[in-house]
């Protein structure tokens, strides 16, 4: 990640520090590898990014350990060692870094790519799936997503996902050979995830397939209602998609998931939903839970635009190379700094006709020249007048625009 996309980039992360601070999330860090065993039990044994994606290695102690995949199984297994559950509830969580699968790189799929993400732990109520969902969205439209679309569906209850799974794989054992090869192999692992299928064959058997959306309880059913009635409530558009399948394991109810028709083949910019039975699963106490991640190359691939990087306010330059002139040339840079401005050193030693060049190159607004006196030269008029300290420099430059601001305080 180099200059200038970088700066896009720490843009992007203090829109998403600004959006979710505001709201109660609280950012965290968990380890960049676990081990291995959190994502078995975690992941799911029978999703992809357990069976083929994970980067798995042993330590000199002989322990399995794996460079995380996701980030939620991290981050209750955080919220279990360290006694979360005695916080008021619900805890909210944010984060932002590094993760790892290994899958053919493409545009847009990498085996290091940066994922943001929000976790609220410890409530069932529809409004923290409507919250989350609705955060997320602000963040992709603020950071400039077009063409964006969610879907969003009810996975329901572990129980009625394992009836409807036999349901299913007695009705795909019926149109068997017509599927893909790789679908009917994984029939008895995860009938499910036949929906994810591009091969034309296996799409037509699904499209007359049972729905789970239809075999929901009663309470899964009010508790899916409730959360689109919060989103209808918002005006946030959405499309029920009974065909919705997360490539992960843990979740229950509400799933969902943004996509950006401005990207290829790999459109997904961020999804998520509920996971009530996964701290339970990694040894914690019974906690509802909510949360989505999301791509950062994809959300900067979609269009998000950000600032154009902003050179500096000031280039501080020397007029000779002597001892005097240069301590006294970083003496003003940093007293220009401590006066918030964005003041840059230009190379000393070299002649001042190079240095002016290279202000205008990084888009300086103002040069100050450090000689037998003190000269500022601005830009834009190519006006040179002499100065009597830094307090003069900054009164010349406090005029005109703002400094390198991220924008994102509006
Ligand atoms: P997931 O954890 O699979 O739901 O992924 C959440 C989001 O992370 C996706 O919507 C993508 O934006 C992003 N993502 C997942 N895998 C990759 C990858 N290999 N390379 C880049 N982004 C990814």
């Amino acid at each position: 990640v180099l200059p200038p996309d970088s700066g896009r980039r720490r843009w992007l992360q203090a829109l998403c520090a600004q959006v979710l601070e505001r709201a109660g999330f609280s950012y965290v860090e968990t380890p960049v590898f676990e081990s291995a065993e959190l994502f078995a039990r975690g992941v799911g044994a029978s999703t992809d990014i357990v069976r083929k994606e994970m980067f798995t290695f042993s330590d000199k102690a002989g322990r399995s350990l794996t460079l995380r995949p996701e980030n939620t199984a991290g981050i209750c297994r955080a919220y279990i060692e360290h006694g979360m559950h005695k916080w008021p509830q619900p805890v909210r969580l944010w984060y932002w870094g590094p993760f790892f699968r290994h899958e053919a790189p493409q545009a847009g799929r990498y085996r290091q790519f940066t994922q943001v993400g929000a976790e609220t732990l410890g409530s069932d109520d529809p409004a923290i799936d409507a919250e989350a969902i609705l955060l997320l969205a602000e963040i992709l439209e603020r950071a400039g997503v077009e063409r964006l679309r969610l879907r969003i569906a009810s996975l329901g209850s572990p129980e009625t996902r394992q009836a409807y799974a036999e349901e299913l794989r007695s009705y795909l054992r019926g149109r068997e050979a017509e599927l893909a090869p790789e679908v009917r192999e994984r029939l008895d692992v995860n009938p499910l995830r036949a929906f994810d299928s591009d091969h034309a064959g296996t799409r037509a058997v699904m499209a007359a397939a049972p729905r789970l959306l239809d075999r929901l309880a009663a309470d899964d059913v009010e508790h899916f209602r409730a959360v689109l009635g919060l989103l209808d409530a918002a005006g946030l558009e959405y499309e029920v998609d009974t065909t919705l399948v997360r490539g992960l394991d843990y979740y229950t109810r509400t799933v969902f998931e943004f996509e950006s028709a401005a990207l290829g083949a790999q459109r997904g910019v961020g999804g998520g939903g509920r996971y009530d039975r996964l701290v339970a699963e990694l040894g914690g106490p019974d906690t509802p839970a909510c949360g989505w991640a999301a791509g950062v190359e994809r959300i900067l691939l979609a269009g998000a635009k950000g600032p154009a990087m902003a050179g500096p306010d000031v280039v501080v330059a020397t007029a000779t190379g002597a001892r005097d002139a240069v301590a006294r040339a970083l003496r003003l840079a940093r007293e220009l700094r401590a006066a918030g401005l964005a003041a840059e050193l230009a190379e000393p030693g070299r002649a001042l006709r190079r240095q002016l060049r290279r202000a205008d190159r990084v888009g300086a607004r103002a040069v100050a020249i450090v000689g037998d006196d003190l000269q500022l030269k601005m830009l834009d008029s190519g006006a040179q007048t002499p100065v009597a300290g830094p307090a003069e420099v900054v009164r010349a430059l406090a005029s005109g625009g703002e400094g390198a601001d991220p924008g994102v305080t509006a």
